[in-house]
């Protein structure tokens, strides 16, 4: 019957068996947290201690609380029913449902998307008088959300802790928010914590029948709970008595990488104060990874101050393994068919590719390796997120590049009409299928009409003349200037980018980075109906394909998940580190974007492959990229750096010394700018020109020296300051 302890090791069960009373466990990646705490939930209802809906189970996401669901089942030899098994959101949900009328809700209220928040709060501050223009909605949002993430309805904040958004008075338009959430008989996402968490903190009974009901409570990921979660599961496990606590938490702080979104690491240490007496556990064995994969993760996050302290020691048999492997490229995609080619190579010599994942920085990184996938025919989702091509800033950005290539669809003209908003409204956008359709004409062509009879109101027609206006004028530029530009200049004249730039959500940055690598890619294609035709193609792409698929995510979407191959594209300074969390965060952020690479790292079982382009073209240009400062800190001995799949990259293979240990290749090289509106295009850069013997050249990480040797692409060079090293031509430039 206890078969199931068996598969654990002696801490691992004893976090298992331990079951009454507090309990944390704090240990490194792979240790098996997650498989403890599963295994306690089987071992909570085999030994009857609680019925399954007597056990609260909080997991990070939907899809790990499918997975522990699962599980459970497995140990249990039947499914399991009814239990309280998912997110903080979801549970919050279900239970609020039972609840909804102590705040003023009834049980069937809806739960609002963002639009719609944003719709909402826009109401609040036009009818407070709130100059939006000085006052952008998005930037109040924020500071609700804020606000909600710490627990803090309106009543909860003083005076003193006001905004000083719009004259202080975010509180006040905060609350009349809520208000109108509450006649409208729904509520955002942040309220569903909130609101319940409210309800159990001033309703004694409610808070004392779920003291009755949940006997014990089981929470994964515990490094990255907020505020508001932190104090709804400290009111619901602080039973009366005291013996009767039964919240077990486990929990890595080196992975905790959600504090953009108000986790709070502190959490960690909050617990042995608010639960007294509590047992901790840690687990030192990581069996997910071979061993230089965990001992490159160690080293890399050991750079990292004030860490709670953690042993990590390889407990596979099967220990030794592979290197992490480093790969240098040329540029981006260069880097997207690497991955690809050994992706493929993998498929055919039997891997599964369900086993292999793609792990990026950024959104927009997907992009590339998507369109790979496709060209070789390699199945894939991405996990977490949409698809490149579905994401509404594409499909927007998307819809003005159809119209101007092809002024009679239809389809994306209405789309992009009134987005960004100009005052076009409903009445507007009737008239002109109206004409439309009694003339058999495009709605194009109705506009024009409609601008000529006059039919419109001043401001509507005014706004509609501009548009029109100037999708003529991107047309007429499209010979000269090509598509690149226009479609950079559209994208800003048209508002569309200004849209973006004006949102202050958390999504807003990542928006504007794909905006940026859609022009990138439309730099790849002659014509932009080549571009169009293409994306046309990449969406027919199978959706419903069963069976294996390679994974493609965020690294903050892989929590949690274990592949046997992970691909870490994109390790260059101001990507990742990302440029923003250095920006905002400094010190601090940039000690999260390190654990964010442990968590990469440690996704891997069996392979690691880490990769880092010279060459990228983010903002629609080309800029050289400066190797990632974590790859210095990766410890070289656990570490293989391989060239791409450029022949001089094998010839370097051969010559460690131009490249050891830490040394990774940089390249400084102007490229050349052209302005289009505020984006910069430029040309690829072109591989450098021989140097010849005796030349002075400037290389980025030995400084100023003369050639005094050449051998095909490899230079002798006596530096000034660094002595003689045999170097690599592409990485040196003319001084
Ligand atoms: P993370 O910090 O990444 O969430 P974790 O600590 O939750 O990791 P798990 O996902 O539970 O770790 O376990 C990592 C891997 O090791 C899983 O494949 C799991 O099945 C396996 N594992 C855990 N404990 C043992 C054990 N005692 N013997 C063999 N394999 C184990
Ligand atoms: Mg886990």
């Amino acid at each position: 019957m206890t078969e199931y302890l068996t598969r654990l090791n002696p801490e691992q069960r004893a976090a298992v068996e331990t079951v009454d009373g507090p309990l944390l466990v704090l240990a490194g990646a792979g240790t098996g947290k997650t498989r403890v705490l599963t295994t306690r939930f089987a071992h909570i209802l085999m030994t009857r201690r609680a019925f399954p809906n007597q056990v609260l189970a909080v997991t990070f996401t939907n899809k790990a609380a499918r997975e522990m669901r699962e599980r459970v089942a497995a140990i249990l030899g039947q499914p399991a029913e009814g239990l309280w098994l998912g997110t903080f959101h979801a549970l919050c949900a279900r239970m609020l449902r039972r609840h909804a009328d102590l705040v003023g809700l009834t049980s069937n209220f809806s739960i609002l998307d963002t639009d719609d928040q944003m719709r909402l709060l826009k109401q609040v501050m036009d009818a407070a008088g709130v100059d939006m223009k000085r006052w952008p909605p998005q930037g109040l949002m924020a500071i609700i959300q804020r606000w909600k993430d710490r627990g803090l309805t309106p009543a909860r904040i003083t005076a003193a802790e006001d905004s000083d958004f719009a004259g202080n008075r975010a509180r006040a338009l905060y609350a009349e928010y809520q208000e109108r959430l509450k006649q409208l008989n729904a509520t955002d996402f942040g309220d569903l914590m909130l609101h319940m968490t409210e309800i159990l903190r001033t309703h004694q009974d409610v808070l004392a029948n779920y003291h009755r009901s949940f006997r014990y409570i089981l929470v994964d990921e515990y490094q990255d709970t907020n505020t508001v979660q932190y104090l709804w599961l400290r009111l619901l496990a602080q039973r009366p008595n005291q013996a009767e606590r039964n919240i077990c938490c486990v929990g890595d702080d080196d992975q905790s990488i959600y504090s953009w979104r108000g986790a709070e690491i502190e959490n960690i240490l909050r617990f042995e104060k608010d639960f007294p007496g509590a047992t901790i556990v840690r687990l030192e064995s990581n069996y997910r990874s071979t061993a230089p994969i965990l001992a490159a993760a160690s080293g890399l996050i050991a750079k990292n101050s004030g860490r709670l302290g953690k042993t990590l020691r390889p407990g596979r048999n099967d220990a030794k393994g592979d290197k992490v492997r480093v790969v240098s490229l040329w540029d981006s995609e260069e880097e997207a068919r690497m991955v690809g080619s050994r992706i493929e190579a993998a498929r055919r010599s039997g891997d599964n590719l369900s086993e292999t994942a793609i792990l990026v920085r950024a959104g927009f990184q997907t992009r590339a390796f998507e369109e790979r996938m496709i060209t070789l025919g390699i199945p894939y989702r991405v996990v977490g997120g949409q698809k490149f091509y579905e994401r509404a800033e594409i499909r927007d950005a998307m819809a003005y590049l159809r119209v101007l290539n092809q002024p009679a669809d239809d389809l994306a003209f209405e789309r992009i009409v009134n987005t960004p908003k100009r005052g076009l409204g409903d009445t507007a956008i009737r008239a002109m299928h109206d004409v439309a359709r009694a003339e058999q004409r495009p709605l194009l062509v109705a506009a024009w009409r409609l601008i000529e009879t006059g039919a419109l109101r001043p401001k509507p027609r005014a706004a509609l003349r501009e548009l029109l206006e100037a999708f003529a004028r991107w047309r007429e530029m499209l010979p000269k200037d090509g598509h690149v530009v226009v479609a950079a200049t559209l994208l800003d004249e048209s508002g569309y980018t200004e849209m973006w730039k004006q949102d202050k959500s958390p999504e807003a940055p990542g928006r504007l980075d794909n905006l940026k690598e859609l022009v990138r890619a439309l730099g790849e294609f002659e014509t932009l109906a080549g571009f169009l035709e293409h994306v046309a193609l990449v969406m027919e792409n199978d959706e419903n394909a069963e069976g294996e698929r390679v994974s493609l995510m965020t690294l903050h979407a892989a929590k949690g998940l274990e592949f046997d191959s992970v691909f870490l594209p994109g390790w260059e300074e101001g990507l990742f580190p990302h440029q923003r969390a250095l920006d905002e965060g400094g010190e601090k952020g940039l000690e999260e974007e390190r654990r964010l690479a442990y968590v990469g790292i440690t996704r891997a079982r069996k392979r690691c492959v880490i990769s880092h382009a010279a060459n990228r073209r983010i903002y629609a240009n080309w800029t050289s990229q400066i190797p990632s400062r974590f790859l210095d800190e990766l410890p070289p001995d656990q570490v293989v750096v391989e060239g791409g799949a450029g022949a001089e990259r094998q010839r370097l293979l051969n010559q460690p010394s131009a490249f050891g240990n830490g040394q990774f290749p940089l390249v400084a090289r102007k490229p050349r700018i052209i302005e289009a509106g505020s984006w910069e295009v430029n040309e690829r850069p072109a591989r450098a020109a021989a140097l010849p013997q005796g030349a002075r050249v400037f290389h980025q990480k030995f400084g100023y020296g003369r050639v005094v040797a050449v051998d095909d692409n490899k230079l002798d060079v006596e530096f000034d300051k660094a002595g003689r090293k045999r170097v690599l031509d592409t990485f040196v430039e003319k001084a």
